[in-house]
């Protein structure tokens, strides 16, 4: 990579990062509290670890085979976690969770159970995020939230904190119209209700929201997102 990319990839990285602290700071919210991960499912190992360079240690991928190959090419400095935030089938949980990922996408009470099961039998804590449906709409990937609490209520306890198993730390979810910033806000705004109602159900914490891309994260910050992941927009001029 030249060094023209490697400077537009730092400006990129920098302007995301002032405009996440800048919503941060229109919502009346501690500077830092929004975790950026930066979403590298559009390049090649090379500029995914150019990105690391630039200052990124949060790294999302959608695709367990991806995060395999990359993490097998190339040596991650080991600052860096990352994100699975697509849909992971059962037969890729133990290979994945070699990577200690935080795993936005558990949709499904047998890929909890199948992520619990590994989680144990490797000796591991893996934290993960339920993806929830808030759109109403079919195509769109997610449980149907009336479904969350049974997933949650499904986990058990940890004896110790350091005890092997999963812990599930919150909510993610997707706005159906990234383009319609009212819509987009509306939703997000469902994902936190449906946060709050569920950690009074159910008495646990659940204080992570992951939700917000390139097209709406202001919207998620002022909705309560602790976690925005932001892909196309790192890349504009560095990817062609
Ligand atoms: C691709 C992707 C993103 C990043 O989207 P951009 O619009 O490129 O910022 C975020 N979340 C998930 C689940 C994705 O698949």
């Amino acid at each position: 990579m030249n060094e023209t990319k490697r400077q537009r990839l730092a400006g990129n990285w920098q302007a995301v990062v002032g405009d996440v602290r800048d919503a941060e700071q229109a919502s009346g919210r501690p500077s830092g509290c929004v975790q950026i991960v930066g979403v590298t499912k559009y390049v090649n190992t090379e500029l995914t670890t150019a990105l690391v360079d630039v200052g990124c240690h949060e790294l999302g991928e959608n695709r367990p085979q991806v995060l395999w190959e990359k993490t097998s090419e190339h040596t991650f400095d080991a600052a860096v976690r990352w994100h699975m935030i697509g849909h992971l089938q059962r037969n890729k949980v133990r290979r994945t969770l070699k990577l200690n990922p935080l795993i936005h996408s558990v949709d499904s009470q047998r890929l909890l159970n199948t992520i619990a099961a590994e989680s144990e039998s490797q000796q591991r804590v893996i934290e993960l995020l339920i993806e929830v449906n808030i759109s109403d709409e079919a195509a769109k990937t997610g449980i149907d939230p009336a479904a969350a609490e049974a997933l949650i209520n499904s986990v058990t306890l940890p004896v110790r904190d350091d005890a092997p198993g999963v812990r599930i730390r919150g909510l993610m979810a997707m706005a159906s119209h990234a383009d319609d910033p009212d819509q987009a806000r509306q939703q997000f705004a469902k994902v936190r209700q449906l946060r709050d109602t569920l950690q009074a159900a159910t008495g646990r914490e659940l204080p992570e929201l992951s939700m917000g891309m390139s097209g709406d994260f202001r919207q998620a910050i002022s909705e309560g997102a602790t976690m925005v992941r932001i892909g196309s927009r790192i890349y504009e001029g560095v990817r062609e």
